[in-house]
């Protein structure tokens, strides 16, 4: 279709095309007479849960990453007090947070978690679609848009929200970086992303994917919407121990190197290790927070089976207590299952489908059988597991 241009009244040879107008007008009339202070309206600080409470209630669902825990409740904490601040002299500006740890550590749970407590708008997004998108650039807005819909197209209530953007570490620079294959010019998307992490009015897509002219924008001020990056950086633990290394010299680095113990690396991740790793000073800069996760070892895995108040164990037990069956998991089991995904590298993210593995056939059967008690061993465990080949998934 073409569309008519309109000269423009104040500048020769310029145009603009009646459909833009059309466009701008809608806009206009949606949004007009809203300022951008008045979209924030102040919010009293009693009903926010402290920062102990978050910590205290993080702790019912995640087993440790006691670092992490503490900086997200203070960050979340400190975010309600951004929007309840007064417009005087100091203006409280957002420290959004990045978190650097292995797979199936917790990133995601944390943001998951934090979300069932808030009741500002919550989305967690993936920073690798922008990569697959092809040309990037363009469509990093889209990542606000299910922020939009989870607030119900309330785009003032979406712009205190929270985004959990996870895989940031996908988005680095392939020069720093030569684990990164498949990169169309992370550069690109990070200047892209620092345009929402600063805080500026974005237009959103409100559908997602590709904009399209015919598309119906809706404008979004990110300018109080708090932003927490997750990545398991593969790789970092290198940068980290070669900046220890290197920096660290003469007597006084012996005794520095003698505190730094070398089995994990992550709890001394600094922001120039992100910069080595391929992330822009820039976008290090607008993640002022950045924090770690530990990797979970057999302790904590063992805990992660039983503990957390969603625990996988205990959600068995709820599938097998509704067919009023007592469903339990002798102690030597936990063990089994604990051994079996550090035996085939699976981490936290395998004990489900290890326990998956060895219940579906006592799920097939029992609700057919008038069993009434049902205690999984771990023989019992273990010939289930030996018909499939986990590692393969590994
Ligand atoms: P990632 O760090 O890759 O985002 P997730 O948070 O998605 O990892 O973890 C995957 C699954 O592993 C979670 O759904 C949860 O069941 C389990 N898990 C991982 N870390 C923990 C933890 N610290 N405490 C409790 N469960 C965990």
């Amino acid at each position: 279709m073409s569309a008519m241009l309109v000269p423009s009244a104040v500048s020769d040879g310029t145009y603009i095309c009646a459909e833009c107008i059309e466009h701008i007008h809608e806009a206009l009339e949606e949004y007009g007479g809203k300022t951008a202070e008045s979209s924030v309206e102040s919010l009293s600080m009693d009903k926010v849960p402290k920062p102990q409470e978050i910590f205290d209630f993080l702790n019912q669902y995640v087993i440790g990453q006691e670092d992490a825990k503490k900086y997200l409740s203070v960050a979340v904490y400190n975010h309600y007090k951004r929007l309840a601040q007064d417009n005087d002299d100091v203006d409280i500006e957002k420290s959004n947070i990045v978190m650097v740890g292995p797979t199936g550590t917790g990133k995601t749970l944390l943001a998951k978690t934090i979300a069932r407590l808030l009741d500002v708008p919550f989305a967690i997004v993936d920073a690798t679609v922008l990569t697959e998108a092809g040309y990037v650039g363009e469509d990093i807005e889209s990542l606000l848009t299910r922020l939009l819909q989870n607030a119900d197209y309330d785009v003032e209530k979406a712009q205190r929200g929270i985004v959990f953007i996870d895989e940031i570490d996908k988005i680095a620079r392939k020069g720093d970086n030569p684990s990164i294959t498949r990169d169309v010019s992370g550069e690109g998307v990070q200047q892209g992303l620092l345009k929402l992490l600063e805080g500026s009015i974005v237009n959103v897509p409100p559908q997602g994917g590709r904009k399209h002219p015919e598309q119906k924008m809706i404008a979004v001020d990110t300018k109080n919407i708090l932003f927490i990056c997750g990545g398991a950086f593969d790789g970092i633990e290198r940068k980290i121990a070669h900046r220890l290394n290197t920096h660290v010299v003469g007597y006084a680095g012996t005794k520095m190197r003698q505190r730094v113990s070398t089995d994990n690396y992550l709890k001394y991740v600094a922001p120039q290790d992100l910069k080595s790793f391929g992330l822009i000073p820039e976008i290090i800069g607008r993640l002022p927070l950045l924090v770690h996760l530990d990797p979970l070892d057999r302790d904590a895995l063992r805990r992660v089976l039983t503990e957390p108040k969603n625990a996988i164990t205990r959600q068995y037990e709820k599938i097998f207590a509704m067919d009023g069956v007592k469903l339990v998991f002798a102690p030597e089991t936990l063990d089994l299952i604990v051994d079996k995904a550090i035996e085939f590298k699976l981490g936290a993210r395998g004990l489900r489908s290890i326990v998956e593995t060895i219940m579906i056939d006592s799920m097939f059967e029992v609700p057919s059988t008038d069993i009434k008690e049902l205690t999984i061993t771990p023989e019992y465990a273990l010939e289930k597991l030996s018909t499939v080949n986990l590692a393969a998934e590994a």
